[in-house]
């Protein structure tokens, strides 16, 4: 069970993949984990990873397919894989064919968690914070029990620069310019499936895993 994993900020892509990940046992790969891990490991690739990270610079190509490479290659990835985060580009995308049958392996499905842009925006702009004690409530899915005061300390909860519509609306955009090429490759190539994510945790669920055991 060879997948990537895809969705926009606030689609419960993280959700999804945890569960997908304890239910089929295939580890859950996400970009940042895997170069945390090369690092770490102080392999060639994750030696030269950090140099650029170091510089704040954009890992190139190379390197950074070189890494999955090593990591779609450990035993933990024998029954499949959930890559996420990776690819970002079509270069990345056919970079990942190629080593794929390198390693003698095919994708199976690209998974696509939908959700509508205004409903994104809905999940993304209902934080709100207590300045005092830090507590994270939802407008909408976690409310406190008076609105905009902390259950614990009576504060008024505020919300963050990052939560703002304005700044919301804007890093969609910039993740859907990015993703969309992606999902037009990959439903040409035959890959995709579109899953509803603007439902409960559990149906989205249940649809990945109608689609994946059929
Ligand atoms: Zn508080």
């Amino acid at each position: 069970m060879n997948l990537i994993l895809m969705g926009l900020p606030g689609a419960g892509k993280g959700t999804q993949a945890d569960k997908i990940n304890n239910k089929y046992n295939i580890p859950h790969i996400s970009t940042g984990d895997m170069f945390r891990l090369a690092i770490k490991e102080g392999t060639e690739l994750g030696k030269r990873a950090k140099e650029f990270m170091d510089q704040g610079e954009l890992v190139p190509d190379e390197v950074t397919v070189g890494i999955v490479k090593e990591r779609l290659s450990k035993d933990d990835c024998k029954n499949g894989f959930l890559l996420d985060g990776f690819p970002r580009t079509i270069a990345q995308a056919e970079a990942l064919q190629q080593l794929l049958s390198e390693l003698g392996l095919s994708l199976d499905h690209v998974i696509h968690v939908d959700v509508p842009e205004e409903k994104l925006v809905e999940r993304l702009t209902g934080r709100r914070i207590c300045p005092t004690c830090g507590t994270a409530y939802h407008v909408l899915f976690n409310p406190p029990k008076v609105e905009g005061i902390c259950d614990k300390d009576g504060s008024h909860l505020v919300q963050r620069d990052d939560d703002t519509a304005e700044t919301v609306k804007k890093r969609l955009s910039v993740n859907i310019e990015q993703t969309q090429p992606l999902l037009d490759f990959y439903e040409s190539e035959g890959y995709l499936v579109k899953v509803n994510g603007d439902q409960e945790i559990d149906k989205v669920f249940q649809d990945i895993q109608g689609f994946l055991e059929k």
